[in-house]
């Protein structure tokens, strides 16, 4: 499942990155998911970690 970050709403708190630091990182501020993990949502650790955002802005889908 894909993985996205949505930037409008990501403020950078950084908890993703805390919680699954092998597929999120803080570019200029803002969360990323990390090159090559961005398909990686079906993994129950990034699902917690969108799960713990607090402002929900990490999104697991099909598409982008
Ligand atoms: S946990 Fe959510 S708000 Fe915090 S950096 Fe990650 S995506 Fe952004």
């Amino acid at each position: 499942m894909k993985i996205s970050v949505d930037p409008e709403r990501c403020y950078g708190s950084g908890d993703c990155v805390y919680r699954v630091p092998s597929v999120f990182t803080v570019v200029d501020g803002f969360g990323a998911v990390l090159p090559g993990r961005e398909d990686d949502g079906d993994d129950p650790a990034v699902r917690r970690a969108a799960e713990g955002c607090p402002s929900q802005a990490i999104m697991l889908g099909r598409q982008g």
